[in-house]
């Protein structure tokens, strides 16, 4: 008796082996891989939109994370350029990226002139983001044109913002070397410049309602928001296709000193990766983001008014492999 139950369980932990290595070799699931993955997703500052929004799909895909053998987690990072750079490398799978850089990356423009990044690809489009721009009471900035020998910062060279900054300063005939001193300081960094006087103002590209904002309008340095228009930037949008007009909600900023919405222009985040990154990857967070499309929407303020079709707009890298299959099985293409 005891030892038909010995080898009843020996045959079960053998059952069990010979099942884990079947599953491991990934010849009877097809789609899941031999080792558990983890990948990593790079962001932004901690106090924008990026970082929580890796956290948003993180969570969609590890709640799966056994079925798929996969776990994705989130890194703070620069922003949009230094992940394109960081995704090239092969330090990132995955990064949060404008939809600017993403076409300036591929096409081989701006930071990387002449060096097309060509095995950068998409995934999807997330949140609509706002070129802002938030000026201390006491600045006496109204416009763009009175920055004229302040201290502005317009971002970090890993930023997307920094390139933002610069062309609506070209837009307006302004040299930012010139006419105004230009930090560089991270995103995160800013808010507490604004409230400590070291900066007059700072740019960020950026969703709405954000942590960044929110802190640097709740000091004791009152703040508002630069509109950001005119015939200049009608003309840059006409230029840039990437560009385009948007407002930025002053209900979501109840201590900024504006009365009105703000009127700007914007991008698109759009989560990007490199064409080395497997399609099963790419396909199981595609799919959990899309399949769980209202769960998501509910983590940020920024998503309020997103559709699932917006998340195939503004992409202009080749859409991933792995991307492209669930978008095919679920008929979005
Ligand atoms: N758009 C910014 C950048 O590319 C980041 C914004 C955010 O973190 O939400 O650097």
């Amino acid at each position: 008796m005891k030892k038909s139950l010995l080898s009843l369980v020996s045959l079960t932990i053998i059952l069990l082996l010979v099942g884990g290595s079947v599953f491991a070799g990934g010849s009877a699931e097809g789609d899941k891989p031999a080792a558990k993955q983890f990948v990593t997703i790079g962001t932004g500052g901690v106090t924008g939109v990026y970082y929580p929004t890796g956290g948003a799909i993180s969570k969609m895909v590890n709640k799966k994370s056994d079925e798929y053998n996969l776990k994705a987690t989130v890194e703070s990072t620069g922003g949009s350029v230094y992940n394109v750079n960081a995704i090239m490398s092969g330090d990132l799978e995955f990064g949060i990226v404008q939809s600017d850089r993403q076409y300036q990356a591929y096409e081989g423009l701006a930071e990387w002139e002449g060096k097309p990044q060509e095995d950068l690809r998409a995934v999807f489009s997330i949140h609509p983001e706002s070129i802002s721009v938030l000026a201390t009471d006491d600045s006496g900035i109204d416009s763009l044109m009175d920055m004229k020998g302040k201290v502005i910062n317009i971002g970090n060279p890993g930023s997307g913002q920094r390139g933002n900054a610069i062309d609506a300063f070209t837009a307006f005939g302004m040299d930012y070397e010139k006419d105004f001193k230009a930090e560089g300081l991270q995103a995160a960094e800013a808010a507490g410049a604004l409230q400590d006087g070291q900066i007059d103002a700072y740019f960020y590209t950026v969703g709405h309602p954000n942590g960044s904002f929110k802190e640097a309008t709740a000091g004791a340095k009152k703040a508002h928001f630069v509109n950001i228009t005119g015939a200049e930037v009608d003309a840059l949008i006409e230029m840039l296709p990437y560009y385009a007009h948007s407002t930025i909600a002053i209900k979501d900023y109840p201590n900024a000193s504006n009365t009105s919405d703000v009127s700007t222009f914007g991008v698109k985040a759009t989560l990007c990766t490199s064409a080395s990154v497997s399609d099963e990857v790419v396909y199981a967070i595609t799919k959990e983001v899309f399949e769980n499309f209202e769960d998501f929407k509910k983590l940020h303020p920024a998503y309020a008014t997103l559709e699932k079709t917006d998340l195939l707009a503004g992409l202009s890298a080749p859409i991933h492999p792995g991307a492209m299959k669930y978008y095919e099985e679920a008929g979005l293409k």
